[in-house]
């Protein structure tokens, strides 16, 4: 059973929440090129953090391996 879970990072510069997507997750970050996320709040981008670049690695070895 795989539930639905989002992500979330708070904003370096005004601390306003995003939520952070599998799909953004699969598609940015796993590959480490995208190591900041840009606000839409007040335009400034935000490093990601370490433990969610973490989490897109797996969640992406753990689809390719289960295919
Ligand atoms: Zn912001």
């Amino acid at each position: 059973m795989q539930r639905k879970m989002v992500y979330l990072a708070l904003c370096d510069t005004c601390g306003t929440p995003k939520r952070i997507t599998k799909y953004a997750l699969r598609n940015g970050w796993r590959n480490s090129i995208v190591t900041e996320e840009y606000c839409n709040n007040c335009r400034q981008h935000t490093k990601i953090p370490e433990h969610l670049r973490k989490i897109a690695k797996e969640l992406y070895l753990f689809q390719h391996r289960s295919v």
